[in-house]
């Protein structure tokens, strides 16, 4: 079964068939992102959060969090309004959020599917214990390869590495069938010990290993400039991790090669931004997690002084102001799905039954 397709949304047509303006009805998200916290244990060099060249997140304040009672009343709002999953992410280091156990185990309670990102280094405790035993998955990002080179890239003491490594396995024995990933961030350091990871993370337990490009600009063309060097020889190590460990087991994905896919946003409006909005630290719902922390372009609304369930319902003028040929000219996570949706509401209806 696979896990990354970008077609999972096609099994929601009431909602596909809602997004267009001219639909009379506003369907709830079938997906948020909560940023929880704007403050992270790690200082990674190249977090698109911090960098300053970067778009993204360039109006982040590190202190934001979201308070316990903000919290729980948007933990009711989703459930009330049927959201189907949250995945906390940065910003900052969810697990990083004093509440986040007790969040998390709200959310699966009122049944809502939960999942986050992290960087494994508080991946223990109660919060672990809730995503172990009623997570959907839970993906940890990881740049080095030992203790030194782990230390480098993200201004941690060298026994972080092993921490996270210990981190990982303890999750593992926590039992339940929380599926645990790693998404391994590609850059021009680590590209040679790319299939050396894939092995120790099976070795160790963890059930998926994602392959990521590190992204170092808002440009297309910057960002492929930056990895040419080391595109081929990702290539042979991704290929090699495919052969030697994907099994039944073990899912070897490659999105490093895919990174082109993600710029380039050709449409008048944005879809995605009413199938998985973002929760920030700073009460703002975003348009996207790759316009989190804009506040010229990105804010979809702010929650200080109302429910997101009143704002999201109220009124649909909100999801049409940001046009994406125009406003979105950089990393876009959701190019290639929004691309499939405007594909699927242009088909003339005249011709449908022609399939
Ligand atoms: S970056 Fe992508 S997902 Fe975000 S608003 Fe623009 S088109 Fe939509």
């Amino acid at each position: 079964m696979q896990l990354y397709t970008g077609l999972k949304i096609f099994h929601y047509q009431d909602k596909l068939d809602s997004l267009s303006q001219d639909s009379s009805e506003i369907k709830a998200p079938i997906h948020i992102r909560i940023k929880p916290t704007n403050l992270c244990n790690h200082n990674c060099s190249y977090c698109v959060y911090r960098n300053k060249n970067m778009q993204l997140g360039k109006d982040m304040v590190i202190k934001d969090k979201i308070p316990a009672k903000k919290m729980d009343e948007i933990v009711e709002d989703c459930i009330e309004m049927g959201v189907k999953a949250v995945t906390f992410s940065g910003g900052g280091e969810p697990f990083c959020y004093p509440y986040l156990a007790k969040t998390a185990q709200s959310l699966v309670d009122g049944g809502i599917r939960i999942a986050s990102l992290t960087n494994g280094g508080l991946l223990k405790g109660d919060a672990a214990e809730v995503f172990a035993k009623h997570g959907t998955w839970v993906r940890i990002s990881m740049d080095g390869w030992d203790g030194p080179s782990y230390a480098k890239f993200r201004s941690v003491p060298r026994e972080e590495f092993s921490n996270v490594i210990k981190n990982i396995e303890n999750f593992k024995k926590m039992g339940g069938e929380c599926f645990l990933g790693v998404s391994y961030i590609v850059n021009r350091e680590n590209a040679e010990h790319v299939f050396e990871m894939g092995k120790k993370l099976k070795e160790i337990g963890v059930d998926s290993v994602k392959f990521s490009a590190c992204v170092v600009s808002n440009e297309g063309d910057a960002n492929n400039a930056y990895h040419a060097p080391i595109f081929e020889k990702v290539k042979e190590e991704t290929q090699q991790a495919v052969e030697d460990l994907a099994d039944d087991s073990f899912e070897v994905f490659d999105s490093y090669h895919h990174l082109d896919e993600e710029f380039e946003t050709k449409y008048d409006w944005c879809p995605y931004q009413q199938i998985l909005p973002v929760i920030g630290a700073d009460l703002r719902v975003y348009s996207c997690q790759d316009k989190a922390y804009n506040l010229d372009c990105g804010v979809l609304g702010e929650l200080t002084d109302q429910r997101f369930k009143d704002f999201w319902f109220n009124g649909n003028d909100k999801f049409f102001k940001i046009k994406p040929s125009r406003d979105c000219n950089h990393h876009c996570v959701s190019n290639s799905k929004n691309m499939l949706i405007h594909e699927y509401l242009d088909a003339d209806p005249n011709h449908l039954a022609f399939v």
